[in-house]
């Protein structure tokens, strides 16, 4: 255990969590392993955990989508069939938190262009990017995160690893501003990433499992999408089966995901299966995921044929975020004089 979570299992009531992800499909195994079985453990351990649903960042890199409502249905089902608890946790639309958009105003003047261009995350889903221009959100977008994460001043952020650029500036805005601003005290705490053990997990195609990618296996797939994305994923041309995530990129993933579903260590995970090759390697996976997922995909259907109770887990959560954004805004003006 190193010494954030020492630090999280000893005094749990210190932290504040804020994490989020865009509702631009179904969420899946990368997002599952990455960060969300992080959000429901944090939540049983008596963290106070906000989810942001960032509709709005789903404009950086394409037209509002006809099926953005539905997404975002599907976001907020997803954490209700993991355990995210409405009662103790917050689950909110960006859209619907007005004062975020003002935050970002005093955010972006803290940081330069050139610290916004290098970002290699941005770089690399400009490279995946359908559009045929590149939008100003792009660039900006992750200090917009900065705004969704220090409005309730979160101090914990569960992320896989390609949010760690982005972390980065909004721990920079947090210092410049309390530098700026603070008069020798802290508006903002400066966050740390939580990484779970599988920060990228690959997807089908041998690249980071995406929801945009069509490399993805959805949590709320059945058993047969599962096994037939599972069949179709890229393996290599050696038979015998390792754990050697440097080397055997692809390989390597799918025993991961058969050792995290199973909670056990990948290298024996990789051992057992051996010579058998990636055909035996592959019907354990499929095995493994769809008996872990059994359960939250149960729920998940259950959930499902209620939307008005999903739609009311959402008009709750604005509610509460609205609130709190709202003060922090306040105190916001106060420190920058623009309070009359
Ligand atoms: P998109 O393709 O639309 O960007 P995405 O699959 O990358 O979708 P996001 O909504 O951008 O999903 O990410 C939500 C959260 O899930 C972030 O914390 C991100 O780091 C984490 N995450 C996404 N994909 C993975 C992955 N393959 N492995 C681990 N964590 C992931
Ligand atoms: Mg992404």
């Amino acid at each position: 255990m190193n010494t954030l979570e020492r630090l999280i299992e000893a005094d749990p009531g210190r932290f504040r969590v804020l994490t989020g992800d865009r509702p631009t499909g179904f969420l899946h195994l990368g997002h599952y392993f990455g960060t969300l079985k992080n959000r429901v453990r944090l939540q049983g351990l008596g963290v106070e955990v906000f989810v942001l649903v960032a509709d709005f960042q789903v404009l950086t890199d394409r037209d509002v989508a006809q099926d953005l409502p539905m997404y975002v249905e599907e976001l907020v089902l997803d954490h209700l069939a993991i355990g995210i608890d409405p009662a103790r946790s917050v689950i909110f639309a960006h859209s619907a938190v007005p004062a975020l958009n003002q935050l970002l105003l005093p955010f972006l003047s803290l940081v330069s262009v050139p610290e916004l261009s290098r970002n290699p995350t941005v770089k690399d889903e400009i490279a995946h990017s359908r559009q045929s221009s590149v939008s100003g959100l792009m660039f900006t977008y992750p200090v917009h995160q900065a705004a969704d994460i220090l409005f309730c001043k979160a101090n914990l952020v569960p992320v896989g690893q390609d949010q760690l650029p982005h972390l980065e500036i909004t721990r920079t805005v947090a210092r410049r501003f309390n530098d700026r601003y603070g008069d020798g005290a802290a508006v903002f705490p400066v966050p740390d990433a939580l990484l779970s053990s599988a920060p990228l997990l690959l997807g089908t195609d041998g690249g980071k499992m995406s929801k945009s990618r069509g490399n993805a296996i959805r949590l709320a797939a059945d058993a047969d999408e599962t096994a037939r994305l599972i069949r179709r994923a890229k393996t290599d041309a050696d038979r015998h089966i390792t754990y050697d995530p440097g080397e055997r990129p692809e390989v390597s993933s799918l025993v991961l995901l058969a050792a995290l579903c199973q909670d056990r260590d990948p290298h024996q995970v990789a051992a057992e299966i051996g010579a058998a090759g990636a055909g035996a390697l592959k019907a354990r996976v499929t095995d493994a995921v769809n008996d872990h997922l059994a359960p939250i995909r149960a729920r998940r259907a259950e959930y499902a044929r209620d939307r008005g109770y999903v739609r009311q887990v959402l008009r709750e959560g604005n509610e509460r975020a609205n609130a709190v954004a709202e003060t922090t805004l306040d105190e916001v003006r106060t420190a920058m004089g623009s309070r009359y």
